[in-house]
């Protein structure tokens, strides 16, 4: 029947586009349902336009120092609508080939709001779509917190802020997770003042706490101002009064915390994690043929991560294969200059157990010297001699850090990790580098007293 579909996909971003396109792959019919643009957050106004502008801050950062690598650009200015432009470019053109993308797998698309009306019926528009099973991937949009409610103004969230057309000068941020690091770093490159207010007693809450610091000397470094341990009491038309007294004024505040689902209107009964939808192991819901992938279920809100689990699910769905998600092998990355990203455990999360630390810092190699990239550092753990966790602040650190996710997920020990060549000068170096201190035998550093 015309209308009879084995999947149906309510969500057409990273989650919703790949279940599609996996269950193509294994031969199922599919059908989903996107109420805005192809892409989701991530491509509309997450991931992709703020590593856009994140380039283009990057660029001119670099440009600023030019001098010092013998090159003279002393007329530099940054035109922050053509970044903003740019941004909508990139935008427009990778919604544009990913709805092509995804219609070459032969799946019907219907660019309406979603309705579940019963376990396996979905209604958009009139039309009722009957479906095996469905897959929810409606993901995730910022939370309105008490207290930091915003107006679109002066307090904006995450959405609102990639609206701007210009950027004032003065912009305080709630919030050092990913988002509200990221755009600290974007301002500040922007020359931008930047303050960032954390109520946790450290910057990026959830990163070993090394890391912690060397982010907390990469603010200062870069003139962001920040308070951790501190509360946004108050915020009123032109300032926000902290938990200590002070009284700022920035010209705009940016809240980047807490996200909350978004849900479809449904006539059935789904369980709920707090404010999130509740899944077992194989990301089904309470009813057995709804399964939730992505921010929905708030397992972890990254995009790679949405992917995996919605590819997982159509592998559950088409030869029941089991899903395995362990969020500590998620690669998490904080964008910026230098980037930092981490996989598997914190030394916080093995305190308590026997593992092995190394620490290698950036600066002995000599490629960080080539490219006046000194401040970082890799810091590799590792439990009965394998592959624990590894923390990276160093330039490519969002590609490396997946050197360090194939030996956690293939549970590679350090002697089988370093019968691999790694090429000179590169960042890599650092990764062989770190592995071999687990064994005490870096090349690079003095010896281990
Ligand atoms: C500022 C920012 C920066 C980020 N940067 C990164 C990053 O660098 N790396 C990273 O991994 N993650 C990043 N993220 C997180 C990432 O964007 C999300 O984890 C990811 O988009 C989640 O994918 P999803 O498919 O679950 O949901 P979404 O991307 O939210 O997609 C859900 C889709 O469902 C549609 N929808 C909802 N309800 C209905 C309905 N009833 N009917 C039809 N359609 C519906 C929505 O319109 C939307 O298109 C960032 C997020 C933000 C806010």
């Amino acid at each position: 029947m015309e209308n009879c579909f084995d999947i149906g996909i309510i969500g057409g971003g990273p989650a919703g586009y790949s279940a599609a396109i996996r269950a193509s792959q294994r031969g199922l019919k599919v059908v989903l349902f996107e109420k805005s643009a192809m892409g989701g957050v991530c491509l509309n106004c997450g991931c992709i336009p703020t590593k856009t502008i994140l380039h283009c801050s990057d660029l001119y950062k670099s440009f600023k120092k030019a001098e010092k690598f013998g090159i003279n650009a002393a007329e530099i200015f940054c035109d922050y609508e053509k970044i903003f432009n740019r941004k909508n470019e990139v935008v427009q053109k990778l919604q544009k080939s990913l709805t092509k993308l995804v219609q070459s797998y032969g799946v019907k698309i219907i660019f309406e709001q979603a309705e579940i009306l019963e376990a396996d019926k979905i209604k958009a528009c009139d039309d009722i779509y009957h479906c095996k099973n469905i897959i929810l991937a409606t993901g995730s949009k910022p939370a309105n917190l008490k207290g930091l409610e915003t107006d679109g103004k002066f307090v904006l969230n995450s959405d609102d802020i990639l609206k701007l057309s210009e950027i004032p000068q003065n912009i305080l941020i709630i919030g050092s997770g990913a988002i509200g690091t990221e755009w600290a770093r974007i301002f500040a490159a922007l020359d931008k003042k930047v303050t960032v207010i954390e109520l946790e007693s450290r910057l990026l809450p959830l990163a070993d706490g090394d890391v912690s610091k060397r982010l907390e000397r990469l603010f200062k470094k870069s003139g962001i101002k920040f308070y951790t341990g501190t509360k946004v009491e108050n915020i009123s038309t032109k300032s926000v009064i902290l938990s200590d007294g002070q009284v700022l004024t920035p010209d705009i505040v940016l809240v980047a915390a807490g996200r909350e689902p978004v849900l479809p209107q449904m006539s059935i009964k789904l369980d709920f994690d707090g404010k999130f939808v509740k899944v077992n192991e194989n990301l089904q819901t309470n009813i057995p043929n709804i399964f939730a992938a992505g921010d929905v279920n708030g397992k972890m809100m990254l995009a790679h991560s949405a992917v995996h689990q919605a590819t997982g699910i159509v592998d559950y769905i088409s030869d029941g294969k089991n899903i395995h998600f362990d969020k500590t092998h998620v690669p998490s990355v904080i964008y910026g200059s230098p980037e930092i990203a981490w996989v598997g455990k914190t030394e916080e999360m093995l305190n308590g157990t026997d593992y092995k630390v190394s620490v290698f810092p950036v600066a002995a190699l000599g490629k960080a010297m080539a490219d006046d990239e000194i401040d970082g550092m890799l810091k590799v753990l590792s439990v009965e001699d394998k592959i624990a966790g590894a923390h990276i602040v160093c330039p490519e650190a969002s590609s490396l850090i997946h050197q360090f996710a194939l030996m956690i997920d293939n549970s590679l020990s350090t002697q089988e990790i370093l019968k691999t060549i790694f090429a000179h000068p590169t960042y890599s170096e650092a990764v062989f580098e770190a592995v071999s201190g687990l064994e005490k035998m870096s090349l690079s550093l003095p010896p281990v007293k």
